[in-house]
C-alpha cells in the first residue's frame, strides 16, 4: 500500500499516453502548442513496467489520459497489456470522442471497461470556437458508440468558460433526464499556455448549479461523491449531474490519486509544480527497487492544498502535458 504523510491512501494512478491532441481547447493549450517528439515519451514496454511497479504497491485503479489518448499509436494494444496486469482492477479513459466511433469496440474488447467524453457545449458552432475546429457531431457519435459497446455508465465532463458556454449547462443537464449518463461539470483550472483564459472567465460550480436549478428546479443532493465529483439529480430524471469544484472547493482530503506525465514524470498534484522524474532513472537503468522508491518517495510528499488563492499557479506545464 502506498500512503502519504497525511495517511491517504494512493491507489489511483492517471497515466497520460501522448501530450498530441488533434483538438486545441483554449483552456486546455494555445492554438500553437508544439508537441514532445515520439522518442522523449514513455515508450510502450516503459508505461508496461511503470504499470506494474504501481500495481506492485497497491495501485489498482488506472485512467488513461493526454492530450488525446486515443491519438497515442497501438493504443488498444496499450489497454490490453494494462488490463491484464496483476492488481489492476479499473481501467478506464477520458477522451475527447473523436476517434471513438471506430476505436470504441476494440477497446472494449481489449478491456477498457469505461469512458469519460469532453463534451462542453450542444451546439455546433460553439463547439467548434471552444476546440478551434472541433466537430461536434463525431464526438456526439463516439458516445453513442461507446454507449453501445458498453464504455458504461458514460460519463461526460464539461468545463465552462464565461462567455463561450455558461448558457450550454441547461442544455447538457438535460441530456441527463432521459439517459443513464452522468454530466459533469469542471471548474475551469489556471495552468501555463492559456492562463488568460482560465484566471478571468471561470465559472464556479455554484453558480453553474444555479442556471442549473433555475431550469429544472432544486437538484437532489445524492451526498455521495464519485471521484471528485459531487452528485446530484434533477427531480425524476435517469441520470446524474456531477460537479468538480477544484478551484472554489478542493477535495484534497479525498484524493487518492498520481498522475504519470506522457515524458515518465510523477506529479501528485495536478495544482502544485513539483514532479519526480522516472523516465531518466529507467533509461539509466534503475533497478525496480530504485524505481518504486522514487513513486513511494512522490506519495509520501504528495501535497495537501493548491495555492490558488494566494495567486500561485503552476506555470510549468500546459495542461495537456500533465494529463487532466
Ligand atoms: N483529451 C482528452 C479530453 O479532452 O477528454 C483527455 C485529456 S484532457 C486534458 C482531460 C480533461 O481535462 C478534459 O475533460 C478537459 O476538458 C479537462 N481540462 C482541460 N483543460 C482544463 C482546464 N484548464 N481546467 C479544467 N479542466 C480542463
Ligand atoms: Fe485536447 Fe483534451 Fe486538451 Fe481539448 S482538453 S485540447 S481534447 S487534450
Amino acid at each position: 500500500m502506498a500512503i502519504d504523510r497525511f495517511g491517504r491512501n494512493i491507489h489511483y494512478l492517471r497515466i497520460s499516453l501522448t501530450d498530441h491532441c488533434n483538438l486545441r481547447c483554449i483552456y486546455c493549450m494555445p492554438e500553437d502548442q508544439t508537441f514532445r517528439p515520439n522518442a522523449d515519451l514513455l515508450q510502450d514496454d516503459e508505461i508496461l513496467r511503470l504499470v506494474r511497479l504501481f500495481a506492485s504497491l497497491g495501485f489498482d485503479k488506472i485512467r488513461l489520459t493526454g492530450g488525446e489518448p486515443t491519438v497515442r499509436a497501438n493504443v488498444v494494444e496499450l489497454v490490453r497489456a494494462i488490463a491484464h496486469t496483476p492488481g489492476i482492477r479499473s481501467l478506464s479513459m477520458t477522451t475527447n470522442g473523436v476517434l471513438l466511433s471506430k476505436l470504441a469496440r476494440p477497446l472494449k474488447e481489449a478491456g477498457l471497461q469505461r469512458v469519460n467524453v469532453s463534451i462542453d457545449t450542444l451546439d455546433p458552432e460553439k463547439f467548434r470556437r471552444l476546440t478551434r475546429w472541433g466537430k461536434l457531431e463525431q464526438v456526439w457519435e463516439g458516445i453513442l458508440a461507446a454507449e453501445a459497446a458498453g464504455l458504461t455508465p458514460i460519463k461526460l465532463n464539461g468545463v465552462v468558460v464565461r462567455g463561450y458556454n455558461e448558457e450550454d449547462v441547461v442544455d447538457l443537464a438535460a441530456l441527463t433526464l432521459d439517459r443513464p449518463w452522468q454530466m459533469r461539470f469542471i471548474e475551469m483550472m489556471p495552468f501555463a499556455g492559456a492562463t488568460e483564459i482560465q484566471t478571468r472567465q471561470v465559472v464556479t460550480a455554484a453558480e453553474i448549479q444555479q442556471k442549473i436549478e433555475s431550469e429544472f428546479g432544486p437538484l437532489e443532493a445524492s451526498g455521495e461523491y464519485d471521484g471528485e465529483a459531487r452528485i446530484y439529480r434533477i427531480r425524476g430524471a435517469k441520470g446524474q449531474i456531477g460537479f468538480i469544484s477544484s478551484v472554489t472547493v478542493p477535495f484534497c482530503a479525498a484524493c487518492t490519486r498520481a498522475r504519470l506525465t506522457a515524458d515518465g514524470v510523477l506529479r501528485m498534484c495536478l495544482l502544485r509544480e513539483k514532479e519526480l522524474d522516472l523516465l531518466s532513472p529507467m533509461r539509466n537503468g534503475a533497478s525496480d527497487e530504485e524505481l518504486r522508491q522514487i513513486i513511494l518517495d512522490g506519495v509520501w510528499n504528495k501535497p495537501w492544498g493548491h495555492g490558488l488563492e494566494e495567486g500561485i499557479i503552476p506555470l510549468n506545464r500546459v495542461m495537456n502535458q500533465i494529463g487532466g
